[in-house]
C-alpha cells in the first residue's frame, strides 16, 4: 500500500494557527509497522506554551457568553467535517498508532464526530436550577471553568482528544491539549477542523511534548481543570499535582477488568466479547475485560472456540483493509507485554495460543491466551496493555463476583448470561464503573464512561461530562427588608 504523508504542518496548533518551535526536543513521531520515523515534532518550549495558555486564556472570556446554540453550532459542523474526511484522518491515525485502517474507518474520527454532535446538540442546554425560600429565592448557574488541560494516552489519539475537547467547548471552556508524545499527528487534525467550523482562535491549542510538558501545564496558576487519559501511575502524579491548586480533575486510568461467563451464555456471543475486549487495537484498550472468569464448565469448549476463531486474525499492512490485528504502538509497550508473558509463564502459565512476538521489522506480538492461572500471578493482577487474556474459571457466582472485584482497579466488567435476573443481580455487585451485560467495550457519546477506585475519577461522554466542565454559581435573591442585630 501507498503510505501517505503523515508529517504535519507544523508540531503545535495555537491560537488558530500552525507554529514551530524547532528549540523544542525533537521527538520522532515512528510508524508501529515497520519502525520507520514518518514524521517529527518537537517539544513546547515555554514560550509555546506561554502563546498556548494565554490565547486561551484570551478566547474563553468571550466564548463563555457566546450564544451556546452558537457554540453548538460549531461543534456539529466540525462533527460534520471529521465525517467527510474519514478515510484521511484514519489513515492518519493508522500512522500515529498502527492500529489497522479496518478498524481506525470506524472506531476512531467517528467517534470524535460522534462527541462533537452529542455536546453540541447539548450546548444550548445548560440549565440552573432556582429554590424558594418563602419570598426569597435563589437560583442556579452553571458557569465554565475557564482554561481546561486535556492530556492524551496513545491508544485513541482523535477521539481522546474530541471526548475532551466536545463537552469543553459546548459549555464554553477553552482548551490546551497535550496528545500523549508517541502519537502526536491527529490532535493536530482536529484544530485544524475546529477553525475551519467556526471556532475562534485560542479555544482549542494543541502542544506536544512528555511528561515534563503535561505537568508544567497541570500546574500553571490560569489552568482551571485537567483532564488526563494514561495510566493510574500518572494518573496518581497529575491529581496530587493538580490539587496542589485545588484544581478539578477528571481521570480515566488504566484496568485490569473482569468478564463472567456464565454457564447459560450463548458460548459464540461470549467468544466475540472476550475477542473484542482483548484483542481489538492489539489489545491497547484500557477498559479490556483481560481476565475473563469462565463457569468451569465451559472451559474447553470456550477454548476451542477461541483457537478456531484466532486462525482468522491478519496480521498484514495496517493500510490494507483486509489486516485485523495491527502491531503495538511502541517498541518499550511491545518489550513490556513480552515481559509479562515470561513472567506468566516462569510463574507457572500455560501460553495457550500465540505468545510470541513476530521476526520482522515493528512491534508485532500475536494474540495471546494464557491458561493454569491463579489470581495472585502477575498477569492476572497488572494491567497489561497488550493482546494477552488471562483465562480463569469458577464455580459458582458469588465466587465468580468476589474475584472479579479482588482487584485496586474499577474501570469496567463484563457479564455473559441468558438470565435476566442472574445479569441484574450480578452487574449490582461489581465495583466498575462501565459495566455491560451481553456486550463488550460499546462506548455511544450519549453513555457516560470512566472508572472508579486505580481506575480514576469522573466520567466522560454523556449528560454528565457537561457538570465535569462546569461549576455551580448560587445566587441568593432577597425580596424583602435586610434584618441586623442592630
Ligand atoms: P501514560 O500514563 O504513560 O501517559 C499518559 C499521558 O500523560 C501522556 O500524554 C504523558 O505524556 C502524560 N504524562 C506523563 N507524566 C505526566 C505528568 N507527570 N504530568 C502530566 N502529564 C504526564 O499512559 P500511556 O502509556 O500513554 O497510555 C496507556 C495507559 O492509559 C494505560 O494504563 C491505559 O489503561 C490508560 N488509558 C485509559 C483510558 C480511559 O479512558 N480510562 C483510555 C486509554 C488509555
Amino acid at each position: 500500500m501507498t503510505r501517505p504523508d503523515a508529517r504535519p504542518v507544523a508540531s503545535h496548533f495555537v491560537d488558530g494557527a500552525y507554529v514551530e518551535d524547532a528549540a523544542g526536543t525533537p521527538i520522532p513521531v515512528i510508524y508501529s509497522a515497520t519502525g520507520e520515523t514518518i514524521a517529527t515534532v518537537h517539544a513546547a518550549t515555554p514560550g509555546i506554551l506561554e502563546r498556548a495558555l494565554a490565547s486561551a486564556e484570551r478566547a474563553q472570556v468571550a466564548w463563555a457568553v457566546a450564544d451556546p446554540a452558537e457554540r453548538g453550532r460549531v461543534l456539529r459542523r466540525a462533527a460534520d467535517l471529521l465525517r467527510a474526511r474519514n478515510r484521511a484522518l484514519s489513515e492518519l491515525e493508522t500512522l500515529d498508532t498502527g492500529k489497522p485502517l479496518q478498524e481506525t474507518l470506524v472506531a476512531d474520527a467517528a467517534s470524535g464526530a460522534d462527541a462533537l454532535d452529542y455536546f453540541g446538540g447539548l450546548a444550548a442546554d445548560v440549565t440552573g436550577t432556582s429554590i424558594r425560600f418563602g419570598e426569597d429565592w435563589a437560583y442556579t448557574i452553571r458557569r465554565a471553568l475557564g482554561v481546561c488541560v486535556g492530556i492524551g494516552a496513545w491508544n485513541y489519539p482523535t477521539q481522546i482528544a474530541c471526548w475532551k475537547a466536545a463537552p469543553a467547548l459546548a459549555t464554553g471552556n477553552a482548551m490546551v491539549f497535550k496528545p500523549s508524545e508517541t502519537t502526536p499527528l491527529c490532535a493536530l487534525k482536529l484544530a485544524e477542523i475546529l477553525i475551519e467550523a467556526g471556532l475562534p482562535a485560542g479555544l482549542f491549542n494543541v502542544v506536544q511534548g512528555a511528561g515534563e510538558v503535561g505537568a508544567a501545564l497541570t500546574t500553571d496558576p490560569r489552568v482551571a481543570k485537567v483532564s488526563l487519559t494514561g495510566s493510574a501511575a500518572t494518573g496518581r502524579k497529575v491529581a496530587a499535582a493538580a490539587a496542589g491548586g485545588m484544581k478539578h480533575v477528571t481521570m480515566e486510568l488504566g484496568g485490569k477488568s473482569p468478564i463472567l461467563v456464565f454457564e447459560d451464555t450463548d458460548l459464540e456471543d461470549a467468544v466475540s466479547g472476550a475477542i473484542n475486549g482483548n484483542f481489538y487495537s492489539s489489545g491497547q484498550v484500557c477498559s479490556n475485560g483481560t481476565r475473563v472468569f469462565l463457569h468451569e464448565s465451559l472451559h474447553d469448549a470456550f477454548l476451542d472456540r477461541l483457537h478456531a476463531r484466532l486462525a482468522d486474525v491478519v496480521m498484514g499492512d495496517p493500510l490494507d483493509e483486509a489486516t485485523n490485528f495491527g502491531p503495538i504502538t511502541t517498541a518499550a509497550q511491545a518489550d513490556i507485554v513480552m515481559r509479562h508473558i515470561a513472567t506468566a509463564e516462569a510463574e507457572g502459565a500455560t501460553v495457550a495460543i500465540g505468545g510470541r512476538r513476530l521476526d520482522r521489522a515493528g512491534y508485532w506480538i500475536e494474540p495471546t491466551v494464557l491458561t493454569d492461572l491463579s489470581d495472585d500471578m502477575t498477569c492476572v493482577r497488572e494491567e497489561i496493555f497488550g493482546p494477552v487474556m488471562s483465562v480463569l474459571t469458577f464455580a459458582d457466582e458469588a465466587e465468580a463476583v468476589a474475584r472479579a472485584n479482588a482487584t485496586e482497579f474499577g474501570l469496567s466488567a463484563g457479564l455473559f448470561t441468558r438470565d435476566l435476573a442472574r445479569a441484574h443481580r450480578v452487574v449490582a455487585q461489581l465495583r466498575a464503573g462501565t459495566c455491560w451485560i451481553n456486550q463488550y467495550n460499546l462506548t455511544p457519546a450519549g453513555m457516560p464512561f470512566g472508572g472508579s477506585r486505580a481506575s480514576g475519577i469522573g466520567r466522560e461522554n454523556a449528560r454528565v461530562a457537561m457538570d465535569h466542565f462546569t461549576e455551580v454559581q448560587t445566587v441568593y435573591v432577597g425580596m424583602g427588608r435586610v434584618e441586623s442585630a442592630f
